[in-house]
């Protein structure tokens, strides 16, 4: 079992490293920003992963310690279902349901005061690209895995859910950052279902209430149905938080706040 989590924990950060290099090489190709700009950029987002990845090493253990719990003591509310209701059926609805709570993660990390101010590092990026994925307050890796944990327990997520839902969400999250957006009509079509850069920008706007809009992770229903979606066209986008970093964005040599 222990190689099983092992070689999972290897396959996962290969897929992720995997499709954040291929997504920051075909933003090189594609976007105007010179590359040595987008080198120190990256430089400066992929620092984060210094302190993060070994608290995220230790989190993702106590996240499955407690999906094992629940799984050999029957607990969380999948439990309740029929047993006769079929695997593929649990799995789709611990996915969405698992996706939901994460949309609502994300409200508490804006809205609960202390929350912010570990978030606010995220935000405060003004030049969105793929390397801001990594860019985490290693406190909030710490409350992004808590709050993880808490999910795992309430509706006893099974380690295979958990592991391929983790997996496809890393490499959304990478995807929803990348600088590279799409047509509008296309990316309009896509919102209703899931995430698209375009979508997840305008949460990078640098002034309410765009800021608290868009949090969905992976499916955008939630925006939707909790009244936080938003559009903006993205000429009108400007990365990063408050005026300070708005006007810091905009004299950068280089750097277009909206790229
Ligand atoms: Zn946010």
């Amino acid at each position: 079992m222990t190689e099983f989590f092992s070689n999972t924990a290897s396959l996962q950060l290969g897929i992720f490293v995997f499709v954040c290099v291929g997504l920051w090489a075909a933003e090189a190709l594609v976007m105007p920003t010179p590359i040595g700009v987008k080198a120190r950029h990256a430089r400066g987002n992929a620092l984060f992963i210094l302190s993060a990845l070994p608290i995220q090493l230790v989190m993702v253990g106590l996240c499955m310690a407690a999906s094992r719990w629940t799984g050999e003591h029957r607990w969380g509310l999948v439990y309740l279902l029929p047993d006769a209701v079929p695997s593929l059926v649990r799995f789709v609805g611990l996915f969405v349901l698992l996706d939901m709570l994460d949309y609502v993660y994300h409200v508490c990390m804006h809205k609960v005061p202390v929350f912010w101010k570990f978030h606010s590092t995220h935000h405060r990026d003004s030049n969105i690209d793929v390397s801001t994925t990594v860019r985490e307050h290693p406190g909030e890796t710490v409350i992004r895995n808590a709050f993880l944990i808490l999910w795992v327990l309430i509706v006893g997520a099974p380690v295979e859910v958990l592991i391929l839902r983790q997996t496809f969400e890393s490499a959304m999250n990478l995807w929803a950052h990348t600088a590279i957006r799409l047509p509008s009509p296309t990316a309009r079509v896509m919102a209703w279902f899931i995430v698209t850069p375009n979508f997840h920008h305008v949460h990078h706007h640098a002034r309410q209430p765009y800021t608290d809009r868009n949090y969905g992770d992976v499916f955008t229903i939630w925006d939707r149905l909790f009244g936080t979606f938003a559009f903006m066209p993205k000429s009108d986008i400007i990365f990063g938080l408050e005026l300070a970093s708005v006007t810091a964005a905009r004299s950068r040599p280089g750097l277009s706040p909206a790229l």
